[in-house]
Parts: structure tokens; sequence; C-alpha cells
């Protein structure tokens, strides 16, 4: 939020504005303040190599195959692991998540390189509004993955509704020429943000993922349904697939399975993120994979 809060507003003071471009200023050089003792961290870690990820499988909507995982980056800290929220949102304010973001990119490609024979359709990556203002991204993304032998048909980037409310142009740059490459797109967290609607049809989106606080809050009777749906007949009319996301038990899998058709879930339900190991013995219990 130091990063995207003077962002967001700087583009709407923009907006209103005849200026070509402003910059909007972070108080990210700062030596004093929390965040810079653990960037100092952050980036040693980096260097020593500590980042690795773990996958989460996304089971289809049988039921019965695997359509892959989605890779979820871990910081191995002297043997304790630690999850994102610890980390990530210090790496966003500096260019600590551009090195973090490509070294994500470089393990899923060798673990996609490793598991070919279990022809996963779907390896999916997520991604900063940071790493999608580099120029550079796409280009980088799809080296890596064909460098590695691998298909971009079956990469899949995850991105925030934050990133698309930008409607920056190296953003969008960026991702119609991962698209041009086979790469899919998804649409994270979907629903949970404040952007409109108009983005999804303005942007090159093959699918969006339905997140967990609307599955969560099924069973506490909410407007949670009538939610789901709704995105459900978006997503129909827009052609896109749908992946529901933090599935903890069959009841609310059943639930909505009544109200829309889903491509793909994950969820505790099925398994936590697993290192890439577990995952891979995960795997073995679907036919035809290894
Ligand atoms: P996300 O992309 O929404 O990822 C899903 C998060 O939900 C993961 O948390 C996962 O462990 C958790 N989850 C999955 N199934 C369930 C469930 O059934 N119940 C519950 N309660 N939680 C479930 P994690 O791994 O802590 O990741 C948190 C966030 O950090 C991610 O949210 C994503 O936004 C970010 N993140 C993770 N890896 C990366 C990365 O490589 N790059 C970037 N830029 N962000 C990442
Ligand atoms: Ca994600
Ligand atoms: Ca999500």
């Amino acid at each position: 939020s130091d990063f995207f809060l003077p962002a967001a507003s700087t583009l709407q003071d923009l907006r209103r504005s005849d200026n070509a471009y402003s910059i909007a200023r972070a108080a990210v050089n700062s030596t004093e303040g929390s965040g810079y003792r653990l960037h100092q961290q952050i980036k040693s870690a980096f260097q020593a190599g500590e980042f690795f990820a773990h996958f989460q499988p996304i089971i289809a909507n049988d039921l019965n195959s695997l359509l892959g995982s989605e890779a979820l980056i871990r910081w191995n800290n002297h043997g304790q692991i630690m999850g994102p929220e610890t980390f990530i949102a210090v790496a966003e304010r500096t260019d600590l998540i551009l090195d973090l973001g490509y070294t994500m990119l470089e393990q899923v490609a060798r673990q996609a390189r490793a598991w070919a024979d279990m022809d996963l359709a779907l390896y999916s990556v997520n991604t900063s509004v940071r790493q999608l203002t580099d120029p550079d991204f796409a280009m980088r993304a799809i080296d890596i993955w064909e460098n590695h032998g691998c298909d971009t048909i079956n990469l899949k980037i995850e991105i925030t509704e934050s990133i698309l409310a930008m409607d920056h142009p190296v953003i969008r740059s960026n991702l119609e020429q991962l698209r041009k490459a086979g790469i899919s797109i998804a649409f994270d967290d979907f629903g949970t943000g404040f952007s409109s609607l108009s983005y999804l049809d303005k942007f090159p989106v093959d699918s969006i993922k339905i997140d967990r606080v609307f599955v969560q809050k099924l069973t506490a009777g909410s407007n949670s349904r009538a939610v789901i749906e709704a995105m459900g007949l978006i997503a129909q009319q827009l052609n896109l697939d749908v992946i529901v996301e933090g599935v903890e038990d069959q009841a609310s899998l059943e639930q909505i399975r009544g109200l829309t058709p889903v491509t793909g879930w994950q969820g505790f339900l099925f398994s936590r993120p697993l290192p890439a190991q577990d995952f891979e013995q995960y795997a073995r219990q679907f036919p035809g994979k290894l």
C-alpha cells in the first residue's frame, strides 16, 4: 500500500490534468521505517537462493483429472518456511519483486519440464503490477519458458484487478505479447477489488478466479450465492474459464456447482500448496499422471 496508494491518487490527479505523465512518490528509499531491515533480509535471501515455489493442485470440473497447479512463492528462512504475506509487500516496493518474479518463472519452468510426462495443462504463476510495468517482462517470461523446453500454451499469468485498473500502456503491451505467444491470462481474486467490469472486455483475459471470500461466505447465508452466480454469467458471456479458489469442503463445492459452470477447483478440500516432491506424489493418484 505504501507504493500503490500514492500511485493511485497520482493517477486520479493526472486524469483531471492535461499532463501526459506524473511521478508518484512513495518513501521507498528511507533507511528508517519498518520495511528497510526486512528489505535487506529479502535481498540477501534472494542472493542466497532461498526462494522457491509450492504448488497447489487445480482440479478439473469432473474432479477426476488434474488440470495443473498454481505456483505460490515461499521463503526458506533457515529452515522456517515463510509465506508471501510476510515479504511480498516489501519486495513490491522496489525492484526486488522483479528478481523474485523471474526466479519463480525459472523454477516453475524447470518443474514443468521435469513433469513433462504428466501432461499438465496448466502452470499458473502470480505477477505483481511492478513486474508488468517492466517493458521486458513478456519477452523475458516467454524466453524463460521456451528456454526450458516448455510449451507456452501451458503457462498462465495471474493478475489482479488493480493491475487492469491502471490501464497502463506498458502493461497492455506486455499482456498482448503474452497472449500472442499463447500464454493465457487469469484475473485473480475476481470481485474483491473496486474496479469496474469494463476492464474485462478491454483486456485480453482468458479466465477469472473467483476469490475464496465468496466461497467462505456461502455457508453464512450471505449474498454470495447471487454474486457467484452473477460472476459465472459474466464469464459465460465473455467466454472465460472459471476457477474457484479456497474450496475447503464438499458442501461448498456442491453449492457452487449448482450455481455456475466451473472449469477448475482449487482449495484445501483437495490439497494445500505442496513442495514439488509432494505435488508429484499427489498427482500420481490421477489416471495417466506418471
Ligand atoms: P492468491 O494468488 O489468491 O493465492 C491463493 C492463496 O490462498 C494462497 O496463499 C493459498 O495458500 C491460499 N489458499 C488456497 N486454498 C485455500 C483454501 O482452501 N482456504 C484458505 N483459507 N486459503 C487457501 P499464499 O500462498 O499465502 O499466497 C498469498 C498471496 O500471495 C497470493 O494470493 C498471491 O497474491 C501472493 N503470491 C503468492 N505467490 C506469489 C508470487 O510468486 N508472486 C507474486 N507477485 N505474488 C504471489
Ligand atoms: Ca493467484
Ligand atoms: Ca486468488
